[in-house]
């Protein structure tokens, strides 16, 4: 059973989801004003992860995320720059997702836009101002906060000291400092769409709670994005939910920031100023490898130390996957290695059962990734001493588990070089003593064997010859 941090609990609890062997899960995609930075790359890894390892066991997880393409800082960028938010919004949108598509990281089941649900942002804004828990001024509509009454339980603070600590707002029509907007007047020549109070734009906290529910359903399972979201973004979406009456998120999971070990962001610190620079000058799935060594409740540093150490460890692994023939197309899915009875495992033994079972409830203990992926790293050096000590079989089989077990959590090894491995040409050796001998029974098991380590025996009038099946 998956336990996380639910914010809302304030600790770790069980996650039992709406619907049985399914996850509706929403988490806050980008404000597309520009390219997208680290901290960007860290949330959608984290959710990739956690998406990917509940696949691999078999759950059906609907995953949205959001597109903001309509937003001031848009607006802002867009007159900066001299042209339309329209335009901005599109480029920066086709950034995020090529950055994304380079990080490994799953398209969202849904990606809706922003500018794709206004009509039903209206009506749910609409449907507040009835209700007298949102209210009409000259800059737009804001939402009465203190019409819900546990207003605070995500930012964890009380409404008292939320009215404190709350910014002092432009607009002194708002009634209460921890109001918010939820439709805002449109400016000359500012994005607009018609509404019962004048032309204007929805406010981003409406955004999510509509599209949430709308794709997801009532009661859907997680609403996630980085601590920065938690207060007043989430806060402001679950008290719109409640003033709608729907049944919100179970649970609300919040990951930490990255960090750039104290240094400003820039070049010449050796550092990177975005996500798409870091990409350029790094093997790509360094980036999935720290996050996958760091809780997700726990700051990440990103510096260029530390990818080079996530790169020498990545190029240790893809040397283990090449020796020892595992990884790339061959990594067998981890609900695979979970049965007993799975081939894999009757070779390997007892040892790779006990890895695979304890990187599951490492994974099932609150996302512990670091924990996980140091007990692939075990698995790893007990492939390795397996063949030093001339047990091929073994190594190759504890090896294929521990590229599977990465490839769970979207990290994919690298093992095809062209080039066939120790263990393939033994077999291939084996294969054709047992053909000169007449044991084709034996032949086509080793032929089996081959091919479930990705070859396919070609046999020639001048001898056999293995060539990559899934090239
Ligand atoms: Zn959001």
């Amino acid at each position: 059973m998956l336990s996380l941090h639910d914010t809302a609990l304030g600790r770790v609890t069980e996650i039992v989801t709406r619907d049985e062997g399914k996850l509706a899960m929403y988490v806050c995609g980008p404000t597309v004003y520009d390219v997208p930075h680290l901290g960007h790359g860290r949330s959608a890894l984290v959710y990739d992860v956690l998406r990917r390892w509940l696949e691999a066991r078999g759950t059906r997880v609907r995953h949205v995320s959001n597109v903001t393409d309509v937003d001031d800082k848009i607006i802002q960028r867009a007159a900066e720059e001299r042209r339309s938010a329209g335009e901005v919004a599109e480029e920066n949108e086709q950034v995020w997702w090529d950055a994304m598509d380079r990080l490994g990281v799953l398209r969202p089941t849904v990606a809706p836009r922003a500018t794709e649900y206004v009509a039903q942002m209206i009506e749910a804004v609409a449907k507040m101002v009835e209700k007298e828990q949102a209210y009409s001024t000259d800059f737009g509509v804001y939402f009465a906060s203190e019409t819900v009454a546990d207003y605070g339980l995500l930012a964890r603070q009380s409404l008292r000291s939320l009215k404190i600590g709350a910014r002092v707002e432009r607009d002194p029509t708002k009634r209460s400092p921890v109001d918010f907007v939820l439709w805002k007047r449109a400016k000359p020549g500012e994005p607009a769409w018609s509404s019962p109070w004048g032309s204007g734009r929805p406010g981003w906290h409406t955004e999510c709670v509509v599209m949430s529910l709308d794709l997801l359903g009532d009661d859907f399972d997680l609403h996630s994005g980085g601590l920065d979201l938690q207060f007043p973004h989430h806060e402001n979406e679950r008290a719109q939910a409640a003033a709608l009456g729907r049944p919100f998120a179970r649970h609300w999971v919040h990951h930490a920031f990255v960090e750039l070990a104290g240094e400003k962001m820039s070049k010449s610190s050796g550092n990177y100023t975005s996500l798409v620079d870091l990409l350029d000058s790094a093997d790509e799935r360094a980036f999935r490898l720290l996050v996958l060594q760091s809780h997700y409740r726990s700051p990440l540093e990103v510096t260029a130390e530390t990818i080079a150490a996530a790169e020498s460890s990545l190029a240790r692994l893809d040397a283990m996957a090449r020796r020892l023939g595992a990884g790339d197309g061959l990594a067998l899915a981890p609900v695979r290695l979970a049965a007993s009875s799975a081939e894999p495992m009757s070779r390997g033994g007892v040892d790779i059962v006990k890895h695979v079972e304890r990187f599951n409830a490492r994974m099932e203990d609150d996302l512990d990734t670091p924990a996980a992926i140091s007990e692939v790293f075990d698995l790893v050096r007990a492939a390795n001493a397996a063949a030093e000590a001339g047990e091929v079989v073994r190594a190759s089989s504890m090896a294929s588990a521990a590229s599977s077990l990465l490839a769970s959590v979207g990290l994919m090894l690298k093992a095809a070089s062209g080039e066939v491995d120790a263990i393939s040409e033994d077999l291939l050796a084996r294969r054709e003593a047992a053909r000169r001998e007449k044991d084709f029974a034996l032949a086509d098991s080793l032929r089996d064997e081959l091919l479930a380590r990705g070859w396919i025996v070609e046999d020639l009038p001048t001898g056999s010859k293995l060539r990559r099946s899934h090239q």
